[in-house]
C-alpha cells in the first residue's frame, strides 16, 4: 500500500509547489520507487476546462480526456507517469458529486455536512489506486488559511489519522523573504504559516523554503526550533536558472533523504540521477541559440502556453541548443505587415486557441512561414489557420474560414473549410455533439490514434506510422477539401484510423511545415523530448545555420 506525501503551501501563492512535488516524484523514482502525483484544487469550478487561460494558465489534458490543472503537466514532465482523470479534483467536482448523491438519496435522509460528507468524498478521491504505487504525492492547491481550502486540509488531517502511523507525511512549502536593508532572510512568515497549519491539526514533517540564496545555519536552526521540524528537514529551494535543475538541486539539499527519513525507510536505496545530470549539462552548455516566434493570443501570461514553452525547451535539450521563444500578439499582423516582426526568427509556431480574435494575424504568420520557407509548427488552431491560409491563397476558396468564427459572430461569412465536428468515433463507440451542448467537457478530448502516410515527413519524424496524441478541440478540417489542397502541395499526412478526420497536414515543397490537430506539447518530457518538437527545433537550428 502506498505511502502518502501531502504537499501544502503557505505565505504566498505561486511558490512552485507543483514543481517541488514533481521534482520530489522524480527523485523517488531515481531511488527505484514508483510514484503517482495528484492535485486537489480548492476552487469551485468543476474543472479548469471552462476557465480562460488568462485566469488559470493552460488547461492540461490527460489521455483519458480530463481537462486539468497545469501542475499535472509538471508531474508528467518530471516523472513520465501519464496523469489520469483521477489525478485532479476541485471543490466544485467534490461538491457536485456530494450533491448528486444527496439527490439520489444515497445519504438515507442524513443532514449533509462538510464534515463528514465532503471530507469523506475527498478522502475517497485520495485513496483511488493506492495499491498501485509506492508513493502517492498529493498537492493541495492554494495556501493554508484560504477559506475554500479548509475541507481539503481537514480531509488530509483525517486521512493521516485513518492510516497506520508512519504512512503519511506533510511537506509544507513557504517563502523566506530577503530584506535587503538588513541583509537578512526572514523566517517569521514561515513561522506564522506553520502555526496556521498546526491550528488545523497538521504538523509538517518537512519544510521547503523558497529563497533567493542559501539559508544560513542560524536561520535553519531557528526554523527547525520554531516550526518543530528537524534541522535536516528544512530544505532550501533556491531560485534556479532552469526548472530541470530542480531534482538535482533538491537532492543536494537532502529533500528525498528527508522524506525517506520521515517515513523511517532504511537503508535507503542510492539514487541514479545520471539522466537529470545529462539534462542539466545540456541546458547549461548549449552549442548556440535558436529563436522561435510564437504567434498567439494569450501572450500576456506565459503560463497560458506552459507545455509549449516546456516542449520547446525539450527540443532544445535534444539538439543541444537554447531555444529563445518570443511571444508575439497575432492581432498586430491584422494591422501591420508581419515581415519586419518575423524576419530574423529561425522558426514560427502558431499554438492552439479559441475564438476569432487574432486569427487573421495567425493566417498571415502561416503565409509568411509558407512563402518564406521558414519552419512552421501549427498546433490545433495553428493547423486550422495554416489550412485556411492554403485554401485562400493556393486554391480559389478566397472566403475560406472556420465555422467557429461564424458561430461566434452569429452570421455566415466563411466557406467552412474548418467545420463544427458533430460526430466521431472513440474506441468502438460513436460520440455525437450539438452546437447547443454545454461548454464544459464536451470537446473531442484526450488520446486518439492517428495513422501516418508512409514516406511523409511526419512518418520520418515519428519513425513509425501509428501514433496516439491528445486532443482538445470542437472544430475540424473538412476532408471535402483534401483533393484541392493536396493538388497544391498541402498533403494530409495523418488521418484518424477511419480516414475521416485530418490529423496532420504538411507542405511537401518546404523545409519544415507541419500542422497538427492535436497537442504534442502535452506529451513532451525533458528525458524524452517529443519527436515533433525535437525535429522542429532541429529544423530551426538548421535554418539558423548553427549546423
Ligand atoms: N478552437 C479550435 C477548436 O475548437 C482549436 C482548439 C485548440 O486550438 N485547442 O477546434
Amino acid at each position: 500500500m502506498a505511502r502518502f506525501i501531502f504537499i501544502t503551501g503557505g505565505v504566498v501563492s505561486s511558490l512552485g509547489k507543483g514543481l517541488a512535488s514533481a521534482a520530489l516524484g522524480a527523485l523517488l523514482q531515481a531511488r527505484g520507487f514508483t510514484v503517482r502525483l495528484r492535485k486537489l484544487d480548492p476552487y469551485l469550478n468543476v474543472d479548469p476546462g471552462t476557465m480562460s487561460p488568462f485566469e488559470h494558465g493552460e488547461v492540461f489534458v490527460t489521455d483519458d480526456g480530463a481537462e486539468t490543472d497545469l501542475d499535472l503537466g509538471h508531474y508528467e514532465r518530471f516523472t513520465g507517469v501519464a496523469a489520469r482523470m483521477t489525478d485532479s479534483v476541485s471543490s466544485g467536482r467534490i461538491y457536485s458529486t456530494v450533491l448528486e448523491k444527496e439527490r439520489r438519496g444515497d445519504y438515507l435522509g442524513k443532514t449533509i455536512q462538510v464534515i463528514p460528507h465532503v471530507t469523506n468524498e475527498i478522502k475517497d478521491f485520495i485513496r483511488i489506486g493506492e495499491d498501485e504505487v509506492d508513493f502517492m504525492l498529493c498537492e493541495i492547491g492554494g495556501t493554508v488559511g484560504d477559506i475554500e481550502g479548509l475541507p481539503f486540509f481537514e480531509a488530509i488531517r483525517q486521512f493521516s489519522q485513518d492510516k497506520p502511523r508512519g504512512q503519511c507525511i506533510f511537506m509544507h512549502l513557504t517563502l523566506l523573504p530577503y530584506i535587503k536593508a538588513s541583509g537578512e532572510l526572514k523566517t517569521k512568515p514561515t513561522q506564522h504559516s506553520v502555526k496556521e497549519l498546526r491550528s488545523i491539526g497538521i504538523a509538517p514533517d518537512i519544510l521547503v523554503c523558497r529563497s533567493e540564496g542559501p539559508i544560513p545555519a542560524k536561520e535553519r536552526e531557528k526554523l527547525a526550533l520554531f516550526c518543530n521540524v528537524r534541522p535536516d528537514a528544512v530544505i532550501a529551494a533556491q531560485d534556479l536558472a532552469s526548472i530541470y535543475e530542480a531534482p538535482l538541486a533538491y537532492h543536494r539539499e537532502g529533500m528525498d533523504q528527508a522524506v525517506l527519513d520521515a517515513f523511517q525507510i532504511s537503508p535507503t536505496p542510492k539514487p541514479d540521477l545520471s539522466a537529470w545530470e545529462d539534462v542539466a549539462d545540456r541546458i547549461a552548455n548549449p552549442e548556440g541559440e535558436v529563436r522561435v516566434a510564437i504567434v498567439g493570443k494569450y501572450t500576456q501570461l506565459e503560463d497560458a502556453y506552459k507545455s509549449i514553452a516546456e516542449a520547446l525547451t525539450h527540443g532544445g535539450i535534444a539538439n543541444r541548443v537554447k531555444v529563445k521563444a518570443e511571444w508575439i500578439d497575432a492581432e498586430i499582423f491584422e494591422r501591420e505587415d508581419p515581415a519586419p516582426y518575423l524576419e530574423g526568427f529561425d522558426a514560427i509556431l502558431v499554438p492552439g486557441g479559441f475564438g476569432e480574435r487574432g486569427t487573421e494575424g495567425k493566417i498571415k504568420a502561416a503565409e509568411f512561414a509558407r512563402t518564406r520557407k521558414v519552419p512552421y509548427l501549427g498546433i490545433c488552431l495553428g493547423m486550422q489557420m495554416a489550412v485556411i491560409e492554403a485554401a485562400r491563397n493556393l486554391t480559389d476558396l478566397r472566403d475560406a474560414g472556420s465555422e467557429e468564427f461564424d458561430h461566434e459572430a452569429g452570421k455566415k461569412r466563411f466557406t467552412p473549410v474548418v467545420y463544427h465536428l458533430k460526430e466521431w468515433v472513440q474506441g468502438n463507440a460513436s460520440v455525437t455533439r450539438k452546437l447547443t451542448d454545454a461548454k464544459g467537457g464536451t470537446m473531442r478530448l484526450g488520446a486518439y490514434d492517428a495513422v501516418l502516410k508512409a514516406g511523409s515527413k511526419v512518418a520520418g519524424v515519428y519513425g513509425g506510422l501509428n501514433i496516439e496524441e491528445r486532443h482538445r478541440h470542437r472544430y475540424e478540417v473538412d476532408i471535402k477539401y483534401r483533393e484541392a489542397l493536396e493538388a497544391k502541395g498541402l498533403c494530409f499526412s495523418g488521418m484518424s484510423p477511419d480516414g475521416r478526420l485530418p490529423e496532420i497536414v504538411e507542405i511537401e515543397d518546404h523545409p519544415w511545415f507541419i500542422g497538427v490537430q492535436f497537442h504534442p506539447e502535452l506529451k513532451s518530457k525533458p528525458l524524452a523530448p517529443h519527436p515533433l518538437f525535437r525535429d522542429f527545433v532541429r529544423a530551426a537550428k538548421e535554418n539558423s545555420r548553427l549546423v
